[in-house]
């Protein structure tokens, strides 16, 4: 059984959080002198005050578009960020571990070592599927974290809700389900499955699907006790009072948002064939996310070949399971138009 109180630090247990000057009057006044804020303004005329730390408009909006309550809405200055924070609020330094599956992002490794907390790799299977009986095998009493990515980086695919479920009902720890890319597939994720399951965490961002990756924003879903766990420990002001008006208006054009996200699925198809005509690909991996995992011959000439014409993608090929691959973002039209150009002029150059 899944207890808050036995996963969270025994230090955080006891933390005092910091008193902000907003947390503790955030009521109408005329008058606010409570801040040390610079009273004439800024040359920028505005952002002279503090933001509300607990972004409560932006959480509400949050809340309306993904159906839950706003008290199981977690922001962070990225997913980076509440990447950081549930290492630090549940995995104890020198004594925890958590478990990823490789190949995978690389932020829940560096994460991990950043906080002083062991990491057990239980690769995906040859289909890039996390194995959930092998996981829960590897995990030991001091396992906390259990990180899972759907739709996976680099891989492209998503995990069955079948395996995320064993997991969540089996481990007695914290599953974390990434889904920054799930806005490209066709599936709804892993949010419905957080009144079933205290201990879920979903993280999702505005960096992918939303086009915002410079605003910083990400957010992490979770039942109310893990939620007030993370607003303890996090700093005061995370999330800037620039990003929580752009998140706003970027809400409310959500219509349009969507529209963009179809067309960058209609473009990962076209993509798709496209490369599978070109002689130098091997395999181009399915995909619900805004990226393709292909598999060249030769792909580190190729890396080298489209560095020197402009074209930058990320070499996975050291990854284990993607020897040989590339990650390739979907571009606009003209921008895959020019890739696909330069890798059949490297495959015709190479017959
Ligand atoms: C891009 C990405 C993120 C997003 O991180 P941000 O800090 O929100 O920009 C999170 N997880 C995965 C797997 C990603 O690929």
């Amino acid at each position: 059984m899944f207890r808050l109180d036995d996963i969270t630090r025994s230090n955080i247990k006891t933390l005092v959080a910091y008193s902000s000057a907003r947390d503790e009057f955030n009521g109408e006044a005329s008058i606010f002198l409570d801040a040390n804020e610079n009273s004439l303004g800024s040359v920028l005329n505005g952002y002279h005050r503090y933001p509300d730390p607990l972004q409560k408009q932006v959480k509400q909006a949050v809340a309306g578009l993904k159906g839950v309550d706003t008290a199981q809405v977690f922001l962070g200055n990225g997913s980076d960020e509440c990447i950081d924070l549930v290492y630090r609020c549940f995995a104890e330094p020198g004594l925890d571990n958590a478990i990823i599956c490789p190949p995978t992002y690389g932020m829940y490794e560096v994460g991990a070592a950043i906080n002083g907390v062991e990491v057990k790799k239980v690769p995906l299977s040859a289909a890039f599927e996390p194995d959930a009986e092998a996981i829960l095998a590897a995990c030991n009493e001091n396992t906390k974290l259990i990180w899972i990515c759907s739709p996976n980086n680099p891989t492209g695919n998503l995990v069955k809700n079948e395996t995320i479920e064993k997991l969540l009902s089996r481990f007695r720890g914290i599953v974390v389900v990434d889904e920054a890319y799930i806005d490209f597939s066709g599936e709804g994720g892993s949010l419905e499955l957080l009144t079933k399951y205290p201990n879920l965490v979903v993280l999702q961002t505005f960096s992918k699907a939303w086009g915002l990756a410079g605003l910083r924003l990400g957010m992490a879903f979770a039942s109310p006790g893990i939620v007030r766990v993370m607003n303890k420990v996090k700093p005061p002001y995370n999330i800037n009072e620039v990003t929580q008006e752009l998140a706003l208006q970027a809400i409310a054009a959500e219509a349009e948002v969507r529209r963009r996200v179809e067309a960058i699925v209609a473009e990962r198809k076209r993509l798709e064939e496209a490369l599978l005509n070109i002689a130098v690909v091997q395999r181009v991996f399915p995909s619900e996310a805004n990226f393709l995992l292909v598999k060249f011959d030769c792909s580190t000439a190729l890396y080298n070949y489209l560095l020197e014409r402009g074209i930058v993608v990320r070499d996975r090929s050291n990854q284990p399971g993607c020897g040989s691959c590339l990650r390739i973002t979907v571009g606009t039209e003209s921008e895959n138009q020019a890739l696909i150009k330069a890798i059949t002029a490297f495959s015709n150059r190479k017959a």
